[in-house]
């Protein structure tokens, strides 16, 4: 799953590529955008090249690596998401009592955050310390359409990838591929999903 399956989000990738390419990995990473633009596709994306052996620096997507973070059953990649409405403290506390440990066999642990802005004010709290001084070995990408919903002190720690609405024209030579939609139907559905893959 390299960056070049990334359609329409070339802002994103090329963020990405040039922290890759520069080998300066930030310790966190803010991708902003709304819901199904290819926010968690991109932080899987980025897990694996952090951690492909045939990273060159973008990752290979067929080694077994690869396959399994794009799986979500690699033992260095974890995905945090809410518990009922709310990500809670209990479920910081534990990513943070791991976070500290060295990766089990990758480079690089990863911890994706989904709906970040779904913490409970003590659990940001408890992230929050975990930023400031951020474990060597772990890196934190966190998932959101509503970045304003953090704390001000978390997002100035995150560096920022914007992800953005899909164009109609890419959404409905997806939906025509993917599921077969006539064009008719493919333009309506796509301008109904106003950009975002998921809703479409
Ligand atoms: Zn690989």
């Amino acid at each position: 799953m390299p960056f070049a399956d990334l359609v329409g989000q070339d802002l994103a990738v090329s963020c990405l590529e040039r922290s890759l390419d520069r080998g300066r990995i930030a310790h966190a990473y803010l991708f902003a955008g709304p819901d199904g633009v290819g926010k968690e596709k991109a932080a899987l994306a980025l897990a694996q090249a952090l951690n492909c052996p045939e990273a060159s620096p973008a990752p290979c997507g067929s080694c077994s690596t690869c396959r399994r973070i794009g799986e979500g059953l690699h033992p260095d990649v974890r995905r945090v998401a809410p518990a009922g409405n709310s990500i809670k403290i209990d479920q910081i506390r534990a990513l943070g009592q791991e976070a500290y440990y060295r990766p089990l066999e990758g480079r690089r642990k990863v911890y994706l955050i989904a709906e970040a802005h779904k913490m409970t004010e003590e659990a940001a709290n408890s992230f929050l310390r975990l930023l400031e001084e951020p474990p060597p070995y772990a890196l934190f990408i966190l998932l959101t359409s509503q970045p304003d919903s953090l704390l001000p002190t978390i997002l100035s720690r995150c560096q920022l990838v914007p992800f953005f609405p899909l164009p109609l024209s890419l959404l409905r030579d997806k939906l025509e591929r993917e599921l077969g939609l006539a064009r008719e139907r493919a333009v309506l559905v796509a301008a109904l999903a106003g950009g975002s893959w998921e809703r479409a």
